[in-house]
């Protein structure tokens, strides 16, 4: 699957917006990614699961875990294609962590996989939580990377897209100087 599939189909099905939008951090952008929307498609949610699991399919991975909720749909998908064990990391009092009888063998073969990297952080924590528990993380992948290269989460990581989206200050923001109007996503309102 070409970079360029993904995000048409992103595109097609309103997942990825291009536009004038508020985020929920405050900051404007030209561009709002919601991978739900991309998910809903079960046909496209195997497409972009066949597109990761053909990277690791001679990685020797054993389990498949994934933050929740964000990476749920695509890190089940991808782990019924390799053939092996899902579980997932989910915060309890702010900290990562496998919870409901998870647990992971010492030095288990563990790939970590995401929807999409913003800055890595859920990656990173989840990566955290299954090294305390004594896996062996060998990589992470995400539908897409918004970070484009940037975030590190301490493995090798793999994207089926870069998409590097920039966000701003109401007072950077070029389209707030043209007098756009911002649009609140997930609200058919304009904002402010
Ligand atoms: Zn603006």
């Amino acid at each position: 699957m070409q970079t360029d599939e993904v995000i048409q189909k992103f595109k097609n099905t309103g997942a990825l917006l291009e536009g004038h939008f508020l985020l929920s951090s405050g900051l404007h952008s030209s561009a709002y990614l919601q991978c739900a929307i991309a998910l809903q498609s079960t046909a496209d949610a195997i497409e972009f699961g066949t597109a990761l699991a053909e990277h690791f399919r001679s990685a020797g991975v054993e389990t498949v875990a994934s933050p929740a909720i964000g990476g749920l749909v695509i890190g089940y998908e991808v782990a019924r294609q390799l053939g092996v064990k899902f579980i997932w990391t989910e915060r309890e009092q702010g900290q990562m962590t496998l919870r409901r009888g998870f647990s992971v063998a010492k030095g288990e073969r563990v790939l970590v996989v995401e929807d999409v990297i913003t800055t890595g952080g859920s990656t990173r924590d989840t990566i955290e939580a299954l090294k305390r528990a004594g896996a062996n993380v060998v990589a992470a992948a995400a539908i897409i990377d918004r970070s484009a290269g940037s975030a590190d989460v301490g493995v090798p990581l793999t994207a089926l897209a870069a998409l590097k989206v920039l966000s701003v200050s109401a007072a950077e923001c070029d389209a707030c100087k043209l007098g756009e109007p911002v649009v609140k996503p997930g609200s058919r309102k304009v904002a402010k």
